[in-house]
């Protein structure tokens, strides 16, 4: 299905997070003109996992490690969560044709089945996920096995240590060891960043000389775990190069934010939206919308000329304080660019709890947008407050997406639902569109 593009677009989608990119994207695999406004910073930020839902109910701290059952149960108990409001037939397709997507820009996920997988982080606490790129699984299988492994991490290289993963690992991994070593050409070089690593090991001669440095050091390690840092645009490539030159699984370990599977991720997005058409301006940013029956009329800021986007649908995917679709003053929240009403705690006093670590969270963190149930914001009356407005990701209301460790699934899952609505809207034909 092709739609013509004139000078108005099917839709406008505001904001380059994670679940814009994911709207961008599920817009243009279903055949609609899109463009794409706002820059992808909050990706940087991102591990590489992919997470849809773990823990339910807050309260409990409950751990789920079957994702959808947790979505099962979120949908009897909290009914106005986002994701609740999503059969999971729609979540496994939105998953399966985001990670496709990812793949085919070069970023390849393991296959996504019904479970959560354990993952190490970068001081060896373990987090459940559902997405797990590539480079990570063959961690997962060590973790659940625990067999003789060697973690290695770089003299120099910031906020990771191996000695700190195995240290916190302890009697739990008592074959797990590690080693410190000197990243070829490093040696005068007192601080050292991930992403320039990843960029070296891209050499081959450097990917040579590091592999050779491991090399005498396996004993009888069954598996190896690398900061990951093993490559940048050609990760799968320094990936296999490892696995070969050492002979065994090489699994990498997300690094802190910003992270090399960070940049990772926002460069295989772009690349996503790119190849399907999409029109991007990220280096703008929305400072008004105006709405007529048919029509959004989008203004920019940073962009020549003080361009106007025009659009039949509008997608404000601005997340919430740290992507700035929120905004807090001293007493209230507001929603930046429109002035839609927020679902919020009456007072200040209600943000937050007295115990910064209570395991409820903060009702700061779960304030939002409301929306009806096609995926529209609500205006002060209740009412959808533009037919052809939508909202999807972090800044939607009833939900707290790190405490649930329900991130990557909240932007995707909702993307999905919304660009589905909004191509019956447009067109009414969504099945043509590949709907399952
Ligand atoms: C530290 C950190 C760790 C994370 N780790 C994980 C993880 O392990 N697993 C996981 O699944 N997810 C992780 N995430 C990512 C998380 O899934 C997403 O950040 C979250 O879902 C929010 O995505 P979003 O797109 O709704 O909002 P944001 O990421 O906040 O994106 C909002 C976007 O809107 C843009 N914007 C706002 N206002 C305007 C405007 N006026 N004009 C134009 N553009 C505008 C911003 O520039 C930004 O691009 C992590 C995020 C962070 C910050």
């Amino acid at each position: 299905m092709t739609h013509t593009r004139q000078d108005t677009f099917d839709v406008a989608v505001i904001g380059a997070g994670m679940a814009g990119m994911a709207a961008a994207l599920f817009a243009a695999e279903r055949g609609l003109s899109c463009i794409q406004i706002g820059n992808g910073g909050g990706i940087l930020f991102a591990s590489g996992l992919l997470d849809l839902m773990s823990i339910h109910p807050l309260a409990e701290r409950r751990k789920w490690g079957f994702p959808f059952d947790a979505l099962a149960a979120l949908a009897l108990e909290q009914p106005q969560h986002p994701l609740a409001r999503i059969d999971a037939t729609s979540v496994r397709t939105a998953f399966n044709a985001f990670v496709a997507a990812l793949g085919k820009a070069g970023l390849p996920y393991a296959p996504l089945g019904k479970a959560n997988s354990d993952v190490l982080t970068s001081i060896g606490t373990i987090k459940p996920t559902y997405g797990v790129p590539r480079s990570m699984i063959a961690g997962v299988k060590a973790l659940a096995q625990r067999p003789p492994c060697l973690f290695v991490d770089f003299h120099g290289l910031r906020e990771f240590s191996a000695r700190q993963i195995v240290s916190t690992l302890g009697d739990s991994w008592p074959a797990a060891r590690f080693q410190r070593l000197q990243f070829p050409g490093t040696e005068a070089v007192p601080e050292l960043y991930a992403a320039h690593l990843a960029r070296a090991l891209e050499n081959v001669e450097t990917r040579a000389r590091t592999i050779d440095l491991v090399k005498p050091l396996l004993g009888d390690a069954q598996a190896i775990g690398f900061p990951a840092l093993l490559g940048l645009e050609h990760s799968v490539e320094v990936h296999a190069a490892f696995e070969a030159g050492l002979g065994l699984p090489v699994f990498e370990i997300p690094t802190m934010p910003t992270s090399v599977p960070g940049l990772r991720l926002l460069m295989a997005l772009e690349a996503a939206v790119a190849t399907r058409g999409v029109s991007r301006r990220h280096h703008s940013t929305v400072d008004s919308i105006v709405f007529d029956d048919e029509t959004a009329t989008i203004g920019l800021i940073d962009s020549p000329g003080g361009e106007r986007v025009v659009a039949r649908t509008v997608v404000l995917a601005t997340g919430r304080f740290m992507g700035r679709g929120l905004v807090a003053d001293r007493g209230h929240v507001s929603e930046s660019i429109i002035g839609l009403p927020v679902h919020q705690p009456t007072s200040r006093n209600e943000w937050h709890q007295r115990d910064f670590l209570d395991p409820t969270g903060h009702a700061i963190n779960r304030a939002g947008l409301l929306i009806d149930d096609s995926w529209r914001p609500l205006d002060a009356a209740g009412n959808p407050a533009w037919p052809h407005l939508f909202a999807v990701g972090s800044i939607l209301a009833h939900q707290d997406w790190m405490r649930s460790k329900c991130g990557s699934g909240l932007a995707i899952a909702t993307a999905w639902a919304a660009v589905r609505q909004i191509t019956r809207q447009l067109y009414g034909d969504c099945d043509k569109a590949g709907e399952p």
